[in-house]
């Protein structure tokens, strides 16, 4: 298994209920969509902390609104200063050193790291300290395009959430994945090469196709129809998706690639 069982990775819905348990995690750790549903997805985490309402986010008490201009004293922005592209190492140090202020109004402080790309290995390894020990007053949360660019020790330390694309052309994307895992169950191997055969000449559609897949694994695992036997191959599915959605850039043949998951795939099924 890898590192992340498929259940954690979830779209907003769990996130929903994770927040409404009150079991908020240290370290949230969102990827996938577009950069603005992270940072909404990030906001929705920040009023859920420092919302002062029964209902948390209600949207509307003087926490939740603050969030929403981005000028609640509990929350900070951790991106590059003025002319610069990448955080700064200091930068971290400096937040290292903010993160042991207490909270001015919420019981918890949340520090949203805007885009992650934009902290190179030294600021990934300066945040892991306070990842690894962080003060109990304090929520991260890390954004980024696909946790495959951060330093495994980072991801290691988060709780990650998959947020899924909501373009049309996605729900496409989304159909495709569902009728091809029902394929595979079916013992359908030549439909399932013919389904993958639109993906195989852009690089872009193949992880957003592999994206589909795990998102439909975990869509499937949460059900409680899943039989035991059917969500052991979904993990099966769901962590070799996970491992050739990260090793694309390096693969050169999509045509390939798809051919050898078909079979991989099919090797899990009785
Ligand atoms: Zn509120």
């Amino acid at each position: 298994m890898s590192a992340v069982m498929p259940m954690d990775v979830n779209g907003l819905e769990n996130l929903e209920r994770i927040i409404k348990s009150g079991r908020i995690p240290h370290a949230f750790l969102i990827e996938g969509s577009s950069p603005e549903k992270r940072l909404e997805t990030a906001k929705y985490i920040a009023k859920s902390v420092v919302c002062v309402s029964q209902d948390k986010p209600c949207d509307n008490c003087p926490q939740c609104k603050t969030v929403n201009i981005d000028s609640n004293p509990d929350v900070t922005f951790v991106v590059p200063e003025k002319d610069k592209k990448t955080v700064t190492v200091d930068q971290i140090r400096a937040l290292r050193s903010e993160t042991v202020v207490l909270p001015h109004a919420a019981e918890r402080r949340v520090f949203i790291i805007k885009d992650a790309l934009q902290l190179n290995e030294q600021g990934q390894n300066a945040l892991l300290k306070t990842l690894e020990e962080p003060p109990e007053t304090v929520v991260f949360v890390i954004l980024v395009d696909s946790k495959a660019s951060l330093l495994p020790t980072v991801v290691s330390r988060c709780s990650i959430f998959l947020l899924s694309d909501d373009s049309p052309e996605s729900d496409d994307i989304a159909i495709d994945s569902r009728e091809f895992i029902s394929l595979l169950f079916d013992n359908k191997e030549y439909e399932m090469l013919l389904a993958t055969r639109k993906y195989e000449n852009d690089r872009t559609k193949a992880k957003a196709f592999l994206d589909a897949v795990k998102i439909e694994c975990v869509r499937q695992l949460r059900s409680e129809e899943t039989s035991k036997y059917r969500s052991k191959v979904l993990s099966r599915i769901y962590d070799e998706a996970e491992y050739l959605s990260e090793s694309l850039p390096a693969n050169i043949n999509l045509t390939l690639l798809f051919t050898a998951m078909v079979c991989k795939f099919k090797s899990f099924i009785k």
